[in-house]
């Protein structure tokens, strides 16, 4: 079953190519913990992303390994995208944007990113 995301305004949306996840990942880091991220981590080849990129705002900071996304109009950030350990492309989404996921029955797996 595809999954489906959006930020609050629905300019941006996006189809995934997988199941709802059923666990996220969360971070402590300095962007994390003030977004209240929920992660989820997949490949571009699975993420399609339905809406014009000219909505999108782009954040990055420190190494500017992650490009994070958010919505122009509303400020929600639905995805990111980034370089995976071994420096492959990978999309970050933002389980709190998945249309209908109920985020509090997630399996949370906590990262210390701030000590990274
Ligand atoms: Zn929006």
């Amino acid at each position: 079953m595809p999954t489906t995301g959006s930020c609050h305004c629905g300019r941006i949306s996006y189809s995934l190519a997988e199941d709802p996840p059923t666990r996220a990942m969360a971070c402590n880091c300095s962007i994390c913990r003030r977004k209240g991220y929920l992660h989820h981590f997949t490949t571009p080849a699975r993420f399609t992303l339905k809406s014009s990129r000219d909505d999108i705002q782009v954040y990055s900071f420190k190494t500017h390994a992650v490009r994070h996304q958010f919505c122009k109009t509303c400020g929600c950030a639905p995805f990111a995208e980034g370089l995976g350990s071994y420096g492959e492309p990978i999309i970050e989404i933002n389980l709190r944007c998945v249309d209908g996921l109920d985020v509090g029955g997630l399996e949370i797996i906590s990262y210390d990113g701030a000590s990274r």
